[in-house]
């Protein structure tokens, strides 16, 4: 008798376990398929609280530590692992998400196993194989090894046609991280930012590995000034967990009386406050997509992007690391209502909300269609 097709959702970081969740979900609710969650444990502590707010429970936990092992070596030896757990799981299709060292291993495990692997988020390209690195790269091969393309947008959809990838191995789904967000913000409502007391609230995030050093003194330096030049803004700062950034952003912004360095927010926390500031200043890739549905006006500090939609919609703007530059657009935007509101305007070019239940039909389809899996295991 065949066996009911396996789905394995892999999940390494914080970002994933926010755009697999829905994923994961929708997918539990399809009849007919049984679904896997593993983790690799590349973000450790960072994931858990995301899939108990979802109601996501892991079933396999593989504590990699990414930050114990040499650079070089990490997705071979995270590749090996995951291999073994194929080896035990037998998956009908394993789906991972987005450009991190979880995911190439991922595409890397499943080509070496035989086992079909769908990248969710796929296409996005800087067209900069060495910015941001490594997570170009990575999205560049797990494309390549790749059997299902779940396109976040149209653009990423020809992206990976102009690298020869079969149209009809290719949907576009819109992102999955606008579906986790609209449910998010419904759940947290209104809960605003403790002791912002009225004031206009600047929410700062950085953490790639490109930002590191001089871009990341810059980018302090420029919140230095937007501090000491409007009085009535305080700037929140969740500081992510990577170590070369802490001691960076105490030197120059601890002291300052309205700056809030605090730890990473709990994602439903995050929502809710990006709900309650008046403008963000990031270089994450999720941050980007989210702050326009929310209708934040978003200053990407990078010098390119691979998420160029709301960019070119007016909602977000491309501002790189220089402290002046930083300074010069978000001054206007604090002092300009006309330049406020045109950015403001809320726009969702990365998804409607639904991208997760077309993965999940489309899933169905695929594994309904492979191979049936001999009963055993
Ligand atoms: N996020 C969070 N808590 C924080 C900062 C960010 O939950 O303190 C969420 C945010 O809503 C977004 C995701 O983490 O969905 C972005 O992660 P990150 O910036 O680490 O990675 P990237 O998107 O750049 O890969």
């Amino acid at each position: 008798m065949a066996r009911t097709p396996r789905v394995l959702c892999v999940i390494g970081t914080r970002p994933e376990a926010i755009k697999m969740a829905p994923v994961a979900l929708a997918l539990t609710a399809k009849p007919g398929l049984d679904i896997v969650v593993l983790k690799t444990g590349q973000h450790g502590d960072l994931v858990d609280p995301i899939l108990d707010w979802f109601g996501v429970a892991a079933d396999h936990d593989l504590r990699f530590m990414e930050r114990l092992v040499p650079f070089a070596d990490a997705a071979r030896r995270l590749s090996e692992s995951l291999a073994g757990a194929l080896a035990v799981i037998r998956p009908a299709l394993v789906l991972a998400q987005g450009d991190t060292t979880s995911v190439v291993a991922t595409a890397l495990a499943c080509a070496g196993s035989g086992v079909p692997f769908g990248h969710v988020e796929a296409g996005l390209r800087s067209g900069n194989l060495k910015s941001p690195f490594p997570e170009e790269a990575n999205r560049v091969v797990a494309s390549h090894l790749a059997d299902l393309h779940f396109a976040p947008t149209p653009r990423a959809r020809l992206n990976l046609m102009r690298e020869g990838v079969d149209q009809h191995a290719i949907l576009v789904t819109g992102n999955t991280v606008i579906d986790a967000l609209l449910s998010t913000a419904r759940r947290v409502g209104s809960a605003g930012i403790a002791g912002a007391r009225g004031r206009r609230v600047i929410l700062a995030t950085a953490h790639r590995r490109d930002s590191l050093g001089e871009p990341l003194e810059g980018i302090c330096r420029a919140l230095a000034t937007l501090h000491d030049r409007f009085p009535d803004v305080i700037i929140v700062w969740p500081v992510h967990p990577n170590p070369g950034i802490r001691p960076v952003v105490e030197r120059v912004l601890g002291g300052l009386e309205r700056v809030r360095l605090i730890q990473p927010l709990d994602y439903e926390s995050f929502v809710a406050a990006m709900k309650a500031s008046t403008l963000v200043l990031t270089d994450s890739g999720g941050i980007q997509e989210e702050a326009p549905a929310l209708g934040k006006p978003v200053l990407v500090m990078r010098e390119e992007t691979e998420r160029p939609e709301a960019i070119f919609q007016g909602v977000a703007r491309l501002v790189g690391r220089d402290p002046e530059r930083i300074v010069l657009e978000a001054s206007r935007l604090l002092t300009s209502a006309d330049a406020y509101n045109e950015m403001a305007r809320g726009a969702s070019p990365y998804g409607d909300g639904k991208a997760a239940p077309r993965i999940a039909e489309r899933v169905r389809g695929f594994v309904g269609t492979a191979r049936a899996l001999p009963a055993t295991g």
